[in-house]
């Protein structure tokens, strides 16, 4: 069975390079600290190996893809991408990622399919970036790590991105990061509970349903936007966000809260290698709305094919889930 995988990370050695001038300037210690969680790959014990398999896009991945029956990554910006920047450092260095990632791409173009790295810190020139990297590098759609600065996309001043990726008709992956600075303070005191464990699930999903609420499907019912971690438990809190909604806020949607969940996102099996996640998405969104991803190199490859070869589902389903649903999604 041909596999896509779509959630995929790569780094170039500028942006790896612009972080460690973050993390060695003058912020204060605190800030500094919050970074090096926000960036866990560049922890110093072991940063050398995993920043080596976060820049290598030649034959050691490809082997690595090969051995594991996985025939394409659509490539992604590690996380937190270029949002821990200034805007004038972020939207340049967008820029020079995409050129990078867009070259890759071109040297091996039934392997490698690209998601543009943008900088919602100016939203005029993230829209600008995104059509720029859609229509002349060939990308198939955008990734933003959450939020930025403690905002969300539904703030009125990011529509304009929402608005160009309507008209591009391309998805928006909103992958995870940290919790907002404001969430921040009771995930600290123990160590894991901000980032994979339970804090990312948190932050995206808080993020996607602050753009239900705020009535963004209304405004661009086109807007597709993809999320990991088997859809951050949205499968399972979908009945619950129906009944819980308030009039306040039904009465101001067309839809109900959940509908727009299954109308205008996508989930992706990345990080959760587990069957009964898999059957509740299935269950509740549908097969048409699950991509597979891995989360490469973060997490393993033979886990994740692993899950869908024993997944019981028809074989039809795995084969949307696999590729047929990211072939249309992403016009791979
Ligand atoms: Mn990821």
């Amino acid at each position: 069975m041909k596999r896509i995988a779509v959630e995929e990370h790569f780094a170039t050695r500028e942006y790896i390079d612009a972080l460690v001038a973050l993390l060695e300037s003058g912020k204060d210690a605190e800030a500094k600290q919050m970074l090096e969680r926000d960036a866990p790959f560049m922890r110093r014990d072991g940063r050398e190996k995993r920043v080596g398999a976060l820049m290598d896009l030649g034959e050691n991945r490809l082997q690595e893809l090969d051995a594991r029956g996985i025939d394409m990554q659509v490539l992604s910006l590690i996380s937190p991408g270029v949002q821990v920047f200034d805007a004038v450092t972020a939207t340049a260095l967008a820029k020079k990622i995409n050129n990078e990632l867009a070259e890759n791409v071109r040297k091996h173009p039934r392997r490698y399919a690209g998601l543009a790295c943008i900088a919602p810190q100016d939203p005029q020139g993230a829209a600008k970036e995104l059509e720029r990297a859609v229509k002349e590098l060939g990308m198939k759609g955008a990734s933003i790590n959450s939020h930025t600065n403690g905002e969300y996309l539904d703030n009125k001043k990011y529509a304009v991105i929402f608005e160009k990726l309507q008209q591009l008709d391309v998805p928006l992956y909103i992958h995870p990061r940290l919790p907002s600075p404001q969430m921040m303070q009771p995930y600290i005191e123990y160590q894991g509970l901000d980032s994979a464990m339970l804090g990312f699930s948190h932050e995206v999903s808080l993020h996607s349903l602050r753009l239900v609420a705020s009535g963004v499907f209304d405004a661009f019912p086109r807007l597709k936007i993809m999320i990991g971690h088997m859809g951050e438990a949205f499968p399972y809190w979908l009945w619950r966000i129906d009944n819980k909604a308030p009039a306040s806020m039904t009465s101001r949607l067309k839809k109900k809260p959940s509908q727009y969940i299954k109308d205008n996102f996508y989930a992706t099996t990345s990080g959760m290698f587990w069957l009964p996640p898999l059957i509740c998405a299935h269950m509740t969104l549908g097969a048409e709305r699950i991509l597979f991803a891995v989360d490469y190199p973060l997490e393993e490859n033979a886990p994740a094919v692993e899950m869908m070869n024993n997944a019981p589902i028809s074989d039809l389903d795995k084969e949307k889930i696999c590729h047929l649903n990211s072939e249309e999604l992403l016009r791979l």
